[in-house]
């Protein structure tokens, strides 16, 4: 989950670091460009701007000419001084109606006439033609207004160009407001009499709509015109901006530009405004005008041009297989992006799954090699021995628990030493059957066998030994080999057991007779004496009735003891049954088996027994024994001819009193 995490975080990375890093290399390209076009614009647009001004210019200096022109005419010198020394009407008809016919046409010529006007000094129209023929003189007066006082004051050439205002316009033979703009010249004679007044007015927005490329030169290619105070001049825009609106109050800051530059350059959201600052009454080189006067809060005029400012997505707009270039360029920098931190995390995924792997393989080495230590551990320490010989009965492999058995290094017994040398010569046969029992094709065999120690001890074994084949060959024995002395030991002390008499821990009849076999054949062998007594205790039922059975055992314990003091080392004692014993003296002649006898008569009836009883806590039992005393004859086939015999003498003892020893003589 994590991990598809960060995944996710790197791929929103991968993403967006190839755009941001195309867009930077191509952004300064486009930047260029776009400079590029942002001068050709504006170039297009100063240039625009001069054309449209000089336009403007020579329109209105057409214009003046015209009316300076027309105000020199003889014609029209002629009428205002027919009219001033009021000459009859029908004396100056013909050069009326010629001046008229001569405004006439030139207000029809030029379309940009609405009104071409005559007055006299005193301010009344004489004549006027353009937006309707009236009867003459129409007895309109126009002493009070603006042009007029403007005008008069002039002297000759001289001109009065009125700022745009709204006024009436013939098209079409209908009668519309429109802007307009009056010019006007006094006419003097050749005396320089002020005759009267010439005024032209004109249609403004056909002067301006006229502005050849204004229109015409591009889509979002706009003029812009205000008067010294801001005031709209050109006509109603889609804008919204109508004949007389205030620039400076719908866009303060434009005209904060606008008004403060002589020229320049306003960037706006989404043009680009090139605007000089200029007198359109400047008179073109060459004529011969006098003073120009005009109201001055209408001049300067702010001439303008509005051109589409190139944006980014203009740019793009205009070659849609740009768009796919940037498009494909953009995509094959994410898919780079993206390849690469796929790449990369499955490069990760891989290396950790390696990592993984490699701890999982470290840790079942470490498991093994653990395991094969303790294995090791086991082979070395186990509470048996192992070896491995080779096919000639040579140690090549052997445990620590054997090597110490044995008592030998390692070194002194691998590849040296033969196992059969360790087994005693009395169990090697056996030993050297068994090998022979691995080697053949049964490949198992046994022995119990007895190894020879370094420090000369004898120790009983059991081997168990199976061969290791491989590929139907030999290779080497495997051989547990277990301690035996235990239980050999075990085995002895039960053998002991079985021939020992419980209570006194003296010999029994069946170790008697055995032991006499042998004494008997090692009396024939080698010729020496042997001799028997027999023991019987005196009224032994007396000391039971009186004391107790377990005082009589105690008793009969105390003359084990006591025997056994007074006897050799090879001489064997036995407990026949109750209180009867046989003493086996080998190697001794009947006159030495009496003495062996008295003396031990005269122990046991000098060694009382002390006894623990319930009712008295210790006291002194004296007893006596009887015992009979014979010669052991070696020919005999057992020792029971021998018994009887002693027993004859043990009777005889008894007969003649007890406590006494007798010999029965043969
Ligand atoms: P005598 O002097 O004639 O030999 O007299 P006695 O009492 O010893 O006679 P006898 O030999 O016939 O008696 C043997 C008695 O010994 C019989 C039995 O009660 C007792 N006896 C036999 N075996 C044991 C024993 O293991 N422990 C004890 N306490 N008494 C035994
Ligand atoms: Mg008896
Ligand atoms: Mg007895």
């Amino acid at each position: 989950m994590m991990r598809l995490k960060t995944l996710g975080a790197r791929l929103v990375i991968a993403t967006i670091v190839p755009l941001l890093l195309v867009t930077a290399m191509l952004y300064p390209i486009f930047r260029t460009h776009l400079e590029a076009r942002l001068d050709s614009s504006r170039h297009g647009a100063t240039t625009l701007l001069n054309a449209e001004y000089d336009a403007l210019l020579h329109d209105m200096n057409e214009s003046f000419n015209q009316v300076l022109a027309v105000a020199e005419l003889p014609i029209l010198r002629r009428h205002l001084r027919n009219v001033r020394e009021d000459v009859a009407l029908k004396d100056r008809e013909d050069t009326l109606e010629q001046l008229a016919a001569m405004l006439e046409t030139l207000a029809t010529h030029f379309g940009r006439y609405t009104r071409l006007v005559l007055l006299d000094t005193s301010g009344e129209e004489l004549l006027a033609a353009g937006s309707r023929l009236l009867p003459y003189p129409t007895g309109t007066r126009y002493a009070r207004s603006g042009f007029f006082q403007g005008t008069d004051r002039l002297s000759s050439r001289g001109l009065y160009v009125s700022a745009p205002r709204l006024g009436e316009s013939r098209r079409g033979g209908k009668t519309v407001t429109t802007a307009v703009i009056d010019i006007a010249t006094p006419v003097f004679d050749h005396q320089g009499q002020r005759l009267g007044m010439l005024l032209f007015t004109l249609d403004w927005h056909y002067l301006t709509a006229s502005l050849p490329h204004a229109i015409d030169s591009g889509e979002g290619v706009r003029a812009v015109m205000t008067d010294n105070q801001g005031k709209w001049l050109l006509p109603d825009t889609d804008e919204g901006m109508r004949f007389g609106d205030s620039l400076a109050l719908r866009y303060p800051q434009v005209w904060q530009d606008l008004s403060t530059r002589p020229r320049g350059e306003i960037l706006l959201d989404e043009d680009l405004l090139r605007f000089r600052t200029q007198d359109i009454r400047a008179i073109a080189q060459g004529h011969k005008v006098g003073m120009i006067v005009t109201p001055p809060a209408s001049q300067p005029w702010r001439l303008g041009i509005v051109v589409p400012r190139p944006g980014f997505t203009g740019l793009l707009a205009e070659n849609p297989w740009q768009i796919a270039v940037l498009g494909l360029i953009y995509l094959l920098a994410v898919a780079v992006g993206v390849l690469w931190v796929l790449s990369l995390h499955r490069q990760r995924y891989l290396r950790r799954q390696a990592m993984e792997y490699s701890r999982e393989a470290q840790r079942l080495a470490r498991e093994s090699q653990q395991y094969a230590g303790e294995v090791q551990d086991l082979y070395e320490n186990a509470p048996c021995g192992y070896h491995s010989l080779d096919r000639d009965g040579r140690i090549v492999k052997i445990n620590r628990t054997e090597l110490e058995w044995l008592g030998y290094r390692a070194d002194e017994v691998i590849d040296t030493r033969h196992y059969r040398d360790f087994v005693t010569p009395d169990t090697r046969a056996a030993f050297d059957t068994a090998f022979r029992d691995v080697l053949s094709a049964g490949q198992e065999g046994a022995a119990e066998c007895v190894l020879m120690c370094r420090d000369g001890t004898r120790l009983p074994v059991i081997i168990q030994a199976s061969a290791h084949v491989t590929e139907g060959r030999f290779q080497y024995s495997r051989a547990t080999v277990f301690d035996l002395s235990e239980r050999k030991q075990l085995e002895a002390r039960l053998a002991e057991q079985a021939m020992a008499d419980p209570l006194t821990g003296l010999w029994n009849r069946r170790y008697l007779k055995g032991q006499a076999a042998k004494e008997m054949a090692r009396a024939r062998r080698g010729g020496a004496p042997l001799s028997l007594i027999v023991v019987d205790l005196d009224h032994f039922k007396h000391i039971n009735d009186t004391h107790g059975h377990d005082v009589g055992d105690q008793v009969l314990q105390s003359f084990a003891d006591t025997a056994r003091a007074q006897l050799r080392e090879g001489d064997i004692l036995c407990r026949m049954g109750g209180e009867e014993f046989v003493i086996l003296l080998p190697d001794t002649a009947p006159e030495q088996a009496m003495q062996v006898a008295e003396r031990l008569r005269l122990a046991v009836s000098t060694t009382p027994v002390e006894v623990e009883t319930e009712a008295v806590a210790t006291s002194r039992l004296t007893y006596t024994a009887s015992l009979g005393v014979a010669r052991v004859d070696p020919e005999e086939a057992s020792l029971e001819p021998a018994i009887k015999r002693a027993d004859e003498g043990l009777y005889a003892a008894k007969n003649a009193g007890r406590n006494r020893v007798h010999w029965y003589a043969d």
